[in-house]
């Protein structure tokens, strides 16, 4: 499992980027959002509760 980033919801406001431990979420190619690596996403959920748009999901 890792999270992922719902792409229209994001803001990109950098703030799950800033929390995250592993270093896995960075900015989109597209530069209009942000995104998470699956392969250095820990699960430890820091970034769902600190998005203050929601954009954060569990995957599958
Ligand atoms: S905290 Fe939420 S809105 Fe902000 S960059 Fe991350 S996913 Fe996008
Ligand atoms: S769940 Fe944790 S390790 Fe995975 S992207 Fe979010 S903050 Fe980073």
């Amino acid at each position: 499992m890792a999270y992922i980033i719902e792409a229209d919801s994001c803001t990109a406001c950098a703030a799950c980027a800033d929390v995250c431990p592993s270093g896995a979420i960075s900015v989109a190619k597209s530069g209009a959002n942000y995104v998470i690596d699956a392969e250095k996403c820990v699960d430890c959920a820091a970034c769902e509760s600190g998005c203050p748009s929601g954009a954060i999901k569990a995957g599958a």
